[in-house]
């Protein structure tokens, strides 16, 4: 197939003409290609930098079926760039798709007994363990690995670390030495400087940040994926946590300055980009409302769609739209950044030069 589009490509605002063959973008007129859309705006691939495709709705491991249902569901939404954030099954098998979005794997979650999602992550007895394990998960992922940085310790009732800082700076530089980054599921204060003193490449949720640790993140370029939509969960959390009352008053108090810490870190330089937590709790599909709620946190649209498009993109190893580009590309009616309601409704979405029509939702044109 030979296909083309004309629209105002994103973020540089110009009307072009993209012209898409085997998969890949051109500039160049080619022969004999069919005009898909003729006036829209172009954005390149959405990306949900937090997004567990397998983990099953509710919890638990998902079949191979279901992950592909949850893949499908990202597709649709536009989310065509997927890092997964640590997923319990292997899902290798999904690269091997071409109608599935590209997942960049950070490998099982590691954590302690006790300490995170029962039966989620590898749960070491040991944590002088961690340095070997997360090699080992390093390995086996696309370049990431994820560690849980804090849970709730419910013999203290409230948020603690999971790792002495000394195995935390191993288990960093360990993950470097095999080529990976490593990023930390963090919801309070405390984890964060050990994790951040380690050289952590990337902080989730980072609820718990402080001046001084936004300061650190904005020193060494680590990024922060916040997942605001997860956040908004934390009051059901502290609701169903009446044994544990500090706790709960903690994930109330970390909850209600979310917008203004994300806005903190924003102001500070720290690079923010977008992630849904979908899997577990938070259903799949949802990367549009995360860009909205970016603007809830001091961005502008046009910045809160870049943190899921051309500057996550970028972060992830991933172009944008260029000629010889990988065709992976949304195609919306409306300019979304004069109304982000405009992301939930893509005409096209296309991936690795395949043609979605999802104007008519549920048809593939191609
Ligand atoms: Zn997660």
């Amino acid at each position: 197939m030979r296909l083309h589009f004309r629209g105002v490509v994103l973020p540089g605002d110009e009307v072009r003409d993209l012209w898409v063959h085997d998969g890949v973008i051109g500039f160049e007129p080619i022969a004999e290609a069919e005009t898909v859309h003729a006036s829209g705006w172009i954005v390149p691939g959405l990306v949900d930098a937090h997004c567990h495709v397998g983990i099953k709705y509710g919890g638990g491991d998902e079949d191979r079926d279901g992950a592909i249902a949850q893949a499908e569901v990202e597709r649709d939404a536009g989310a065509l760039l997927l890092r997964d954030a640590g997923s319990p099954i292997d899902t290798r098998f999904i690269d091997d798709r071409e109608d599935l979005p590209r997942i960049i794997r950070a490998g099982r979650h590691i954590a302690r007994p006790r300490r995170y999602i029962r039966e989620l992550g590898i749960e070491l007895d040991d944590e002088r363990d961690l340095p070997a394990i997360v090699a080992e998960q390093a390995r086996r992922g696309d370049g990431w690995v994820k560690i849980v940085g804090d849970w709730i310790d419910r013999a203290v009732g409230d948020l603690r670390p999971l790792w002495n800082d000394a195995i935390l700076k191993e288990a960093i530089d360990a993950a470097h030495r095999e080529g990976a980054r490593v990023t930390s599921h963090v919801f309070g204060e405390e984890a964060l400087v050990g994790l951040l003193d380690a050289g952590i490449d990337c902080i989730e949720h980072g609820t718990g940040l402080t001046q001084d640790t936004i300061a650190m993140m904005a020193a060494n370029g680590t990024a922060l994926v916040p997942t605001l939509i997860n956040i908004d969960t934390f009051p059901e959390i502290a609701d169903g946590a009446g044994k544990f009352p500090v706790y709960a008053a903690h994930m109330r108090d970390l909850h209600r300055r979310s917008r203004e810490t994300v806005a903190l870190a924003r102001e500070a330089g720290v690079p923010i980009y977008t992630g849904t937590d979908a899997g577990g709790s938070i259903p799949h599909g949802r990367i549009a409302d995360e860009i909205v709620a970016l603007t809830g946190a001091g961005f502008s649209a046009h910045d809160a769609l870049g943190a899921s498009s051309w500057n996550a993109r970028s972060w992830l190893g991933h172009v944008g739209i260029e000629p010889g580009a990988p065709a992976d590309f949304v195609v919306y009616q409306q300019d979304p950044r004069l109304d982000l309601a405009v992301l939930n409704t893509p005409s096209w979405v296309v991936l690795r030069g395949r043609v979605y029509d999802r104007r008519d939702p549920v048809t593939a044109y191609r």
